[in-house]
């Protein structure tokens, strides 16, 4: 099985190398016959062959299954029209990756704000107030005057009603609960339609709960009492900003894998940013990055029906825990001493144990 391997920017290529060589460990263990192909985007492809998302590596991922891609650095890009594409909004459009699949859980020996929690946060990836990726032609923000700025926000029922489907499909596997996360209140006509599609969905799903809860009283109810949601769907934006809430509570952002999927296909994109405040110092946690990569093998194994892929993929997360549960391990933004690399070599043994 071919992989390929987008390492990004800033600490993108330091946590892509640790899961490079836990990806080769598990291939090593399993005999999975893995093909680990790196390609580069982002800053590194804009200097070299000038676009930070080359058209043959579209390509390449059209033709690729399974792909990781790693954080970017957008802020930093110049504009669009010189040729610095937002590699994540090309894959998520490009591929019409409709969920990003975000789980946020309490893992033993890490520190956490939260004292137990495990839940997933599946949001709508290709509309919502996202100005650069909602609009067929043109853009979703714009200024009729120098101090007017309006921004449209897109919801249709065909992507509310195949999110909230992933939720309820996932709440199955699960511990059979969805929240639906909305604004209903005020945004009564989009996020009415939202709730519309999502309560439809619900009545084919009866053996899974169905609550809703309007998404500043989650921000709360969030912090309080995170042991009690499950799966949890909501729109683009209000998704983006609770999953980094959830990721922190679980520990920090360092921690929360993801993954971009279609009903085809899926790309793994840790949930944090490309963090260049600590790039190239041996700073960053490759544990997102990791666990993205393991949820990509276990959505694949999933598809598949592929029983020693299911298998190594549930090693590879206990080999993330065996070492996260030993402090000795811990990068600094789970206040610990160890270095990305150091994380990495203790992954691999546990991976070969
Ligand atoms: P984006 O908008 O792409 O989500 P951002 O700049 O808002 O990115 P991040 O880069 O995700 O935010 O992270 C904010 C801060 O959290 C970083 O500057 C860094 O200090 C910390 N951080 C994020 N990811 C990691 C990681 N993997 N390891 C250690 N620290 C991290």
């Amino acid at each position: 099985m071919k992989i390929l391997i987008l390492p990004g920017d800033a600490i993108g290529p330091e946590i892509t190398a640790v899961t490079k060589a836990a990806l080769e460990a598990l291939d090593f263990r399993f005999g999975l016959g893995l093909e680990l192909v790196e390609r580069e985007i982002g800053l590194a492809a804009f200097k070299n062959v000038g676009r930070t998302m080359p058209e043959d590596v579209m390509e390449e991922i059209r033709d690729t299954p399974t792909t990781i891609l790693g954080p970017v650095s957008t802020m930093d890009y110049p504009p669009e029209a010189q040729g610095a594409d937002n590699p994540s909004k090309a894959i998520r459009k490009g591929f019409d990756l409709f969920a990003n699949i975000r789980p946020s859980k309490t893992r033993k020996g890490v520190p956490s704000m939260a004292k137990s929690m495990d839940l997933v946060i599946v949001r709508e990836n290709t509309e919502g107030f996202y100005a650069d990726r909602s609009m067929f032609m043109g853009n979703g923000e714009f200024m009729p005057t120098p101090d007017l700025a309006l921004a449209v926000r897109k919801i249709t029922a065909e992507g509310s009603n195949r999110i909230a489907r992933a939720a309820f499909e996932l709440a199955r596997t699960r511990r059979k609960k969805v929240t639906a996360v909305h604004k209903g209140n005020v945004m009564r006509v989009s996020d009415g339609l939202f709730m519309r599609e999502v309560r439809a969905v619900a009545e084919e799903f009866p053996d899974v709960e169905l609550d809703d809860v309007i998404v500043d009283a989650m921000a709360a109810r969030l912090i309080r009492h995170p042991e009690t949601f499950d799966v949890v769907v909501t729109t683009n934006m209000f998704g983006d900003i609770l999953s980094d809430e959830a990721s922190e509570l679980s520990g920090g952002l360092g921690l929360g894998g993801a993954i971009n999927a279609s009903n085809e296909r899926a790309i793994a994109q840790a949930a944090h940013g490309s963090a260049p405040d600590i790039a190239g110092q041996n700073k960053a946690n490759p544990t997102a990055h990791v666990m993205s990569a393991q949820m990509l093998l276990q959505w694949t194994a999933s598809r598949s029906g592929d029983n020693e892929l299911t298998n190594a993929a549930a090693h590879l997360e206990a080999a993330v825990d065996s070492v996260l549960a030993d402090p000795a391990n811990h990068t600094g933004d789970i206040g610990g001493n160890a270095g990305t690399r150091e994380f990495g070599e203790a992954l691999v043994k546990a991976i070969g144990e």
